[in-house]
């Protein structure tokens, strides 16, 4: 099927993130069955699902090209007609999920047929994740399954829009929420509720004073910008009237972290004096490892060889790539099309950028013929 329908096709169902995405799971898996290609559906949370697929011999070690298939919500007032009817206007398909990432989805489930008809001497997996969007919530599950359905992989390419440039590096991402309840009552007696706005705020200053220290004494690593690490309070919300005593306030913390340092331990000060409080309760909402791959890995040659272009030191949006080299799994950035296009009204992808990515799959699969 040609990547446009195929693209077509998985831009209508509305997999938002957090919300079920069985529907495209079973197009995807009775489109591999339809090519003669069994595919295995690992479930993660309720009503959401990983799937997974090999091309080639299984008892081989090959490469994994991997997609999430969970978008950002399309709220936004500027789209010119419903994000979930793929639109073709010129060179461009429009729709949620175009770029970020259903377009690499649909070109490598497009190259399917051709990979099929190649003598593989190693494989080729398929690995398609729900919830990235969210945190990478869902490719842990499958990560977790690898070694029960293929022998242990030579690398993973994620396809997130790269321009079709090999990238080596990205920071890695935590992100917690801190809740603080208070006992609320009228600000005239303070002394009959307790104010959670007031509880929350030696973590809040916890919080503030680390960018200082990081951009000081952090680690650092000069492919990025800024080379250091980060924190930040990112949202707060509490409070209802300034002569109503605050029994709410939540807050969402955000560290990004170079290579060598866990964003985790970043808010360790913060956590721990939030854990002081008893009236203070923290849930880490997503964490994912910094992606740091050696120049000299052979995932890079090939990439390079096989794109034609020189690898980039580092981007500074975040992937599953970092949890599949946690996995212990060589992994590396190479999609079609812009990031700056993503999580945006009109989100598009190039017809000539779907088919380059299509190519790229080939390639691979020509590459693993030798
Ligand atoms: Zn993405």
């Amino acid at each position: 099927m040609r990547p446009e329908t195929l693209l077509s096709d998985l831009v209508a169902f509305p997999t938002v993130a957090g919300r079920p995405n069985g529907a495209l799971i079973d197009y995807v898996q009775t489109y591999l069955s339809d090519h003669g290609l069994a595919s295995t559906v690992v479930e993660g949370e309720a009503d959401r699902f990983n799937l997974f697929a090999t091309i080639g011999p299984v008892d081989r070690s090959g490469y994994i090209l991997s997609g999430h298939v969970d978008v950002v919500p399309a709220e936004e007032p500027e789209w010119q007609g419903d994000p979930f009817a793929l639109r073709h206007v010129q060179d461009r398909l429009i729709g949620r999920g175009a770029v970020d990432m259903k377009g690499f989805v649909a070109a490598i489930l497009s190259s399917v047929p051709d990979l099929m008809q190649l003598p593989l001497s190693r494989p080729i997996h398929i690995a398609l994740s729900y919830d990235e969007e969210a945190g990478c919530r869902g490719v842990p599950y499958l990560i977790e399954e690898l070694p029960t359905l293929c022998a242990p992989p030579l690398g993973c390419i994620v396809g997130e829009p790269s321009g079709m440039v090999p990238v080596l590096r990205h920071k890695g991402k935590a992100t917690v929420k801190l809740t603080a309840r208070g006992r609320p009552g009228h600000s005239s007696r303070p002394d009959l509720g307790r104010n959670a706005i007031h509880d929350l705020l030696p973590a809040l200053l916890a919080t503030a004073a680390l960018p200082d220290q990081l951009q000081m004494s952090g680690r650092r690593h000069n492919a990025f910008e800024p080379p250091h690490s980060t924190v930040q309070i990112g949202t707060i919300h509490g409070g209802q009237a300034v002569n109503i005593i605050p029994d709410h306030v939540e807050a969402l913390i955000e560290a990004r972290a170079v290579p060598g340092d866990d964003p985790m331990d970043l808010l360790a000060p913060v956590l721990t004096t939030a854990q002081d409080n008893g009236a203070i309760a923290a849930e880490v909402v997503a964490s994912y490892p910094a992606l740091d791959l050696d120049e000299k890995a052979p995932l890079v040659s090939l990439l390079s060889s096989l794109t034609g272009t020189t690898p980039l030191a580092a981007v500074s949006f975040g992937t599953e790539a970092g949890l599949f080299q946690a996995a212990g799994i060589p992994s590396i950035i190479c999609g079609p099309g812009d990031i700056s296009r993503a999580h945006k009204p009109e989100e598009y992808i190039a017809v000539s950028e779907l088919r380059a990515a299509r190519e790229l799959a080939i390639a691979l699969g020509h590459a693993m013929t030798e």
